[in-house]
């Protein structure tokens, strides 16, 4: 039998345990201590953003997003279908309602051309998921925001350290989330950041997170006693984790470039069998900058997928589908959503495939998954050209890699 290959390892960079020993002396373990601030650092410097606060999840990150804006109940917030459900959940928990719109097929983020039409007046924000690390169009997106008044929150769980137009994922609506969960790129086991960027919400973000307490003043000094004064919760960070963290983040380059070279590893060698038209493979817009979170492909139905599914699998090679579209679950359904809604979110959803991407898998392995995706499409599928809702359509207006 050939060894496991994993859907995901998480990578150690090295000194993990080396700052999580040296916080352990320091004598804090709690949040924002010496390590908080050296993670917050890097990134509020690298990634041009003019405040981040380390929570302890993206998902956390997304709730205190929504908490901030005073959502009522009632307000609606545009986003994709095609995300995780901390996107929805961070919203609907204040008692606003997902406005869900359709993907586009070339990136599987949210359609920009469909945003205008899904805002009525009670549309209070617009939030873009940046699907695999790459941006959505954010410029017709903040332009529409713009028009409307809207507020703009940027799920970039998956797209930290990824660039649009020359900017940090993140770092471009009003707010931005990372997670820095053990599937994503850098990871700390459970953590994530929100991107403060303006100085608007920096002083309630601060109360928000710290149980609602003007803790932080007093820390600096700038009121002689903490109290309660707004209603919030407790979304900081251990010391623990952002030790890890921050062995992560000082391997930004090294992680970026092993994860690039794994990504067109596997672009390059299943580039013939998308010239067959028995796949179809992921495109990174020319203004974007991947951080290459994930690689996926797209069959030409479900029955394939599911079929090369069971197939890897039997090789001993774990692939995974991804999301279940949110308007097709049983909450979705609930604000009146069917099947048939967004078609293309149903038809990628049920044809997608990520293939096993970590740090660690070698040329070898990642050899192994191509070829036998290859044996597997050549002898099953025979003159199964993919639908049409997956080919990639001419008049989107940016401009795509070429293979
Ligand atoms: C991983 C992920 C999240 C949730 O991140 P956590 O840190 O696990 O809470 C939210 N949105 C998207 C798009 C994700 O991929």
């Amino acid at each position: 039998m050939a060894p496991l290959i994993p859907f995901n390892k998480p990578f150690f960079a090295g000194k993990e345990l080396h700052y999580i020993a040296q916080a352990v002396t320091l004598g804090n373990i709690s949040g924002d201590g010496d390590f908080a601030r050296r993670c917050v650092e890097v990134m509020q410097q690298r990634f041009q953003v003019h405040k981040i606060l380390l929570t302890p999840s993206c998902t956390a990150a997304l709730e205190l997003s929504a908490m901030l804006l005073e959502l009522q109940p009632g307000d609606e917030v545009i986003m994709p279908s095609y995300t995780f459900v901390s996107t929805a959940n961070a919203f609907a928990r204040m008692g606003a309602k997902p406005v869900f719109v359709d993907i586009r097929p070339d990136t599987l983020n949210m359609d920009e051309r469909l945003v205008e039409q899904a805002i009525t007046e009670k549309t209070k924000a617009i939030v873009p998921v940046h699907y695999a690390g790459v941006g959505c169009e954010m410029d017709l997106i903040l332009t529409i925001a713009d028009k409307y008044g809207l507020r703009v929150i940027e799920d970039a769980a998956q797209g930290v350290n990824a660039q649009y137009q020359n900017q940090y994922l993140g770092s471009l609506g009003d707010l931005g989330c990372y997670s820095f969960h053990e599937t994503k790129n850098f990871i700390c086991g459970e953590g994530g950041a929100i991107c403060l960027n303006s100085e608007e919400f920096v002083d309630r973000a601060h109360v928000l997170r710290d149980k609602g307490t003007n803790r932080q003043a007093f820390f600096q000094g700038l009121v002689d006693k903490y109290t309660w004064c707004d209603i919030g919760s407790s979304f900081v960070l251990s010391e623990l984790n952002c030790a890890f963290l921050y062995a992560q983040l000082e391997m930004f380059d090294e992680i970026n470039q092993k994860r690039q070279q794994i990504y067109e590893f596997y672009r390059k060698n299943l580039q013939p069998l998308e010239e067959a038209q028995l796949l179809r493979l992921p495109r990174i817009p020319e203004d974007c900058v991947s951080n290459h979170h994930m690689f996926y492909i797209l069959l030409p139905s479900k029955t394939v997928r599911d079929g090369l599914l069971a197939h890897l699998k039997e090789q001993q090679i774990h692939a995974v589908f991804h999301y279940i579209p949110l308007h097709t679950s049983p909450v979705g359904q609930t604000w009146g959503y069917r099947e048939g809604d967004l078609p293309v979110t149903e038809q990628c959803a049920s044809c997608l495939l990520r293939l096993p991407f970590y740090y660690e898998i070698t040329p070898e392995e990642q050899q192994r998954v191509v070829c036998e995706i290859e044996k597997f499409l050549i002898t099953n599928v025979s003159q199964s050209l993919l639908p049409d809702s997956l080919q990639l359509k001419t008049d989107f207006q940016r401009p795509l890699d070429t293979p």
